[in-house]
């Protein structure tokens, strides 16, 4: 009998009990909305960013409903308007180009690597056309940074503004410096599948105070952005007050005390899911017709989702692996199937905006393969499930005689 993996891949760990306790606290007293305080209260959404500000080192951030909404808020606050163009990562999610239409913007899509990350080279040559985007949404998708010194210098260089899409980068840094602060705007999601959890909600940071100003504003502030405590001084809203539409996407008090003790422990948690990601890669490297994805020294990651690479592999040889695993328990991501299934990350499912082909990003999609690593997942459960892979890859490879060619 082969062993198989019993343990669930979307179940994430409970709400600490200090984070369930500030929530009882909020209901209890019913000031939700984060402007709703009491004669000298500092609410718990004020108080989360001043906390994740501190963390960051930034001087602003404010907290919001969603990460897309985080996006689509940052594009607004670094002017961009509809019909401008905006790059981002052909391999990313779904709220990304999203967030892009949202403001009326048009995605420009660049090719990714076998790291999974944007690639430079494509990005420096589309930044030569004469009517270049001014804008560039990086997605570090699935929690991989590109060679970001590289970026910067190219970014700069072009004078293009930068977004980071830090949904699976919360935790991670670069060469040093924390992934989001490398840009313009950092966005971060407080979503279940992310880094903290309250089921919704994102957080943005910036340095610049006109870009905080104009998205405190825009998120629904009112004139009471001066109970902001991670905000620029109120002369800097002198300006923009009249002119900034209002488009609420404003985080509760309730989600905000469900974030504050997870913040304060995602040192930890990120240590935790680094323990399981090298288990995961220890078990699958040097599996015939897999590439493990290498992680350049200069990142400090995230391990919440692994991913490889059955590269150049045939669609038939791909899904016989997926459907062996899932036999075994272990439930696996594609995303190069002919019909998009559950979440959606490939430029070709976003038709509301044109795509010319993209041959290195075909490539990439028609070999990568997801898989979530939530915190319940012990060691020995890594361990298992890449013992289950690496036979399941093995047999699948074996069956086809030969190296299994794509189609
Ligand atoms: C989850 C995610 C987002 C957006 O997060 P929401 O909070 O769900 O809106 C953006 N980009 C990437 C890569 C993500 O994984």
């Amino acid at each position: 009998m082969s062993e198989i993996f019993t343990g669930s891949f979307t179940q994430q760990e409970p709400i600490p009990e200090a984070a369930i306790d500030a929530a009882v606290a909020v209901m209890r007293h019913g000031r939700l909305h984060r402007y709703n305080v009491a004669e000298g209260e500092v609410g718990e959404t004020t108080l989360l960013e001043e906390e994740f500000a501190a963390q960051m080192g930034v001087p602003y951030c404010l907290a919001v409903s969603s990460g897309g909404y985080a996006l689509a808020t940052a594009l607004r606050a670094v002017g961009v308007t509809p019909g401008d163009s905006v790059l981002t990562n052909a391999f990313t999610l779904a709220p990304v180009p999203g967030a892009i239409a949202a403001v009326g913007a048009r995605p420009v899509y660049v090719e990714v690597t076998e790291q999974l990350t944007l690639d430079l080279d494509d990005l420096a040559q589309k930044l030569r056309a004469p009517d270049a985007a001014k804008v560039l949404m990086l997605s570090h998708m699935r929690g991989h940074l590109c060679d970001m010194d590289r970026l910067m210098e190219i970014c700069t260089a072009a004078g293009v503004t930068v977004i980071e899409d830090c949904a699976h980068t919360m935790g991670a840094s670069w060469n040093g410096t924390p992934s989001g602060l490398h840009g313009a705007v950092g966005c971060y999601s407080c979503q279940t599948y992310k880094h903290v959890n309250s089921g919704e909600g994102g957080l943005l940071v910036t340095s610049d105070p006109q870009i905080a100003a104009r998205a405190i504003m825009m998120s629904g502030s009112y004139m009471l952005y001066a109970r902001h405590r991670a905000a620029p001084p109120p002369d800097v809203f002198e300006g923009i007050k009249y002119h900034m539409p209002n488009i609420s996407g404003r985080m509760d008090n309730l989600r905000a005390a469900i974030l504050r003790p997870q913040l304060a422990d995602l040192d930890r948690q990120v240590s935790r899911w680094n323990d399981r990601y090298r288990r995961l890669e220890q078990g699958l490297r040097e599996t015939p017709g897999l590439t493990v994805v290498e992680r350049p020294e200069q990142e400090v990651y995230v391990g919440s989702s692994f991913q490889f690479l059955l590269l150049d592999w045939s669609a038939a040889g791909v899904e016989q692996v997926l459907e062996r695993c899932a036999q075994r328990g272990v439930e696996l991501k594609w995303f190069g199937g002919a019909e998009p299934v559950a979440f959606t990350s490939r430029y070709d499912s976003w038709r509301y905006a044109d795509a010319p082909q993209m041959p290195a990003t075909d490539r990439i999609l028609a070999g990568v393969i997801d898989m979530r690593v939530p915190l319940t997942f012990s060691l020995e459960d890594c361990d298992q499930i890449a013992r289950i892979i690496r036979a399941e890859v093995a047999a699948a490879y074996q069956s086809q005689g030969q190296l299994p060619l794509r189609d």
